[in-house]
């Protein structure tokens, strides 16, 4: 297995030059957290576009570039908590109401592009 550490540039995610190593395994069994949205996502060719974080672009209303298609919570937003993804998940619910039904009295409890508080 061929590991290295890595380091964020620009916003994704790359080896870092010098750390690569091999360590010898039989049996590999990766469990990653904060890895992002899986690349077999794509459906029936359906391709939704990323940012160059590596996430699911979306719009104001949660809608991606794929007629409706929506995206909520980390698949969004990237690694956050599971409250924004609660959050999110109703907010996308009422905006998928809308496109569905016209109108909506669904709460829109947060936007995507709404941020954390910031604690120092
Ligand atoms: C190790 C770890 C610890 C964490 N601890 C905390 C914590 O203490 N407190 C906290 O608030 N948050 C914590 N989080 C973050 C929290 O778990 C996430 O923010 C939250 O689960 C995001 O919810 P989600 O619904 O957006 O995505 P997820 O919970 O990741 O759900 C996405 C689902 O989509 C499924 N999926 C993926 N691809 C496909 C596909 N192609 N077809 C169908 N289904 C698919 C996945 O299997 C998964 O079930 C932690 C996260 C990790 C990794």
């Amino acid at each position: 297995m061929k590991v290295a550490e890595t380091e964020i540039a620009d916003g994704i995610r790359r080896p870092k030059t010098g750390t690569e190593r091999i360590i010898p395994a039989d049996l590999v069994l990766l469990s990653l957290g904060y890895s992002g949205p899986l690349d077999d996502i794509e459906i029936n060719d359906i391709k939704i576009e990323r940012s160059t974080a590596g996430v699911f672009e979306r719009s104001a209303d949660y809608s991606s570039n794929i007629e409706g298609v929506f995206i909520a919570g980390d698949a969004g937003r990237g690694a956050s908590l599971i409250v924004w993804a609660i959050a999110e998940g109703r907010a996308a619910a009422a905006e998928i109401d809308a496109y569905l039904e016209g109108q909506t009295v669904l709460p829109k409890p947060v936007k995507p592009s709404d941020k954390g508080i910031t604690v120092y």
